[in-house]
């Protein structure tokens, strides 16, 4: 099946009793049960609920895995993922992982003794070299924000395995549109699903998927026991979402393109930040390794207040956090996603002040080069 089959195809996609073509949304908490014991599969929608196993079953075929599962947010996602280490375990980490990954990391996991190194991980050799007796776990983010940096995949994976690693992708920037992580090795893929596999700034949630049944079966416990599941209604809503991710990311890639070339033709703007720019750091690697370059650009106007000034006068650009959704996003990592971190070390990663980190929309691609260009006046 081609990809953009599969995102209408793949899963469960309808409802066998009625033919209705859509999955019913099981707002249900309790099913009856014939017999003490004696269930249909469904006891307790924490447990498991059927508008959410239609999903978790899409995105298992999506991602080529073999288990997969919903929660409340990616942020609960991940956290349920890093339920399956112990105390005293150590995560070898990409160093521009999502702010609120960091967070988890260094704010509320390091109370339980979870251990982690943020690496270069673009860099294999880094990577090994920070490989420590303790360590259970490579966490890879690829493409990275706000800089796209590239980690090649199929080097992680051979890295895990030489050491016995779990090897843990968050694909939220590629979707499984472009990339399938657990085909290149991977063990364990998630998503922000609240951005692209969602694509319309309407639900937070997260999905996982897990390439063996020993994974899945600890998974599923860790999603029962801590209880952050995602409800039926945001269940609906992603499977809804995931038909026109192929066509949303098509269409979101091409006025990505379009964008790049306006702003390389522009004197006032000094670098710009694109997978698919021949000259970015691991452009070969992100063509090998995914199928689309996606829609996210970094560039830099070269001041705070410049960067302030386009800000304000764009009108098809809303000046907002997140990604990934149908209507065009902008923002400035350095006064918002990555304010928190101190400048000296936001200069040093190659945050600079006035780096605008965009996410393209799939409105028409020459309106937005239009606003931008007015903009930058
Ligand atoms: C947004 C995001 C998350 C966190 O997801 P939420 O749905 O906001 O909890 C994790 N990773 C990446 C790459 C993200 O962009």
């Amino acid at each position: 099946m081609k990809s953009k089959t599969k995102m209408i195809h793949a899963g469960i996609t309808g409802d066998e009793k009625t033919g209705a073509v859509s999955v019913p949304i099981y707002q249900v908490s309790t099913y009856a049960q014939e017999a003490a014991g004696k269930h249909t599969g469904y006891e307790y929608s924490r447990t498991g609920n059927p508008t959410r196993h239609a999903l978790e079953t899409t995105i298992t075929q999506l991602e080529n895995g073999k288990s997969g599962f919903a929660f409340g947010s990616g942020m609960a996602a991940i956290t349920s993922i890093m339920m399956l280490m112990d105390s005293g375990d150590h995560i070898v980490m990409t160093d521009d992982v999502y702010g609120g990954t960091y967070r988890l990391m260094t704010g509320v996991l390091n109370r339980f003794n979870l251990d982690h190194s943020f690496i270069d991980t673009s860099d294999p050799d880094k990577v090994k070299a920070a490989i420590q007796p303790n360590t259970k776990a490579l966490y890879i983010e690829t493409p990275t924000n706000p800089l796209l940096k590239i980690t090649d995949l199929k080097k992680m994976a051979e890295i895990a395995k030489e050491n016995d690693l779990l090897l843990i992708v968050d694909n939220t920037f590629a979707t499984p549109y472009w990339q399938q992580p657990i085909d290149l090795g991977a063990d364990i893929v998630l998503h922000s699903a609240t951005k692209y596999i969602g694509g319309h700034s309407d639900v937070v949630a997260g999905l996982v998927v897990v390439n063996s049944e020993k994974l899945a079966e600890d998974l599923h416990y860790i999603q029962n026991s801590v209880g952050g599941v995602l409800g039926p209604q945001d269940s609906w809503l992603l499977m809804r979402g995931i038909k026109t991710l192929g066509l949303r990311m098509e269409a979101a890639e091409k006025n990505s393109q379009q964008l790049v070339e306006f702003l390389q033709s522009h004197p006032q703007v000094s670098t710009i930040y694109y997978p698919g720019l021949a000259d970015h750091k691991g452009h070969d690697i992100a063509k090998d390794q995914a199928d689309g370059f996606g829609a996210m650009i970094s560039f830099d106007v070269g001041s705070s207040e410049k960067a302030d000034e386009v800000l304000s006068k764009v009108k098809y650009f809303t000046l907002a956090e997140s990604l990934g959704a149908v209507e065009s996003l902008i923002s400035l990592p350095a006064k918002m996603t990555h304010a928190s971190i101190p400048r000296e070390r936001r200069l040093e990663l190659g945050i600079t002040d006035g780096l605008i980190r965009i996410s393209v929309g799939i409105e028409d691609g020459d309106d937005l080069i239009e606003d931008l260009k007015q903009a930058m006046e």
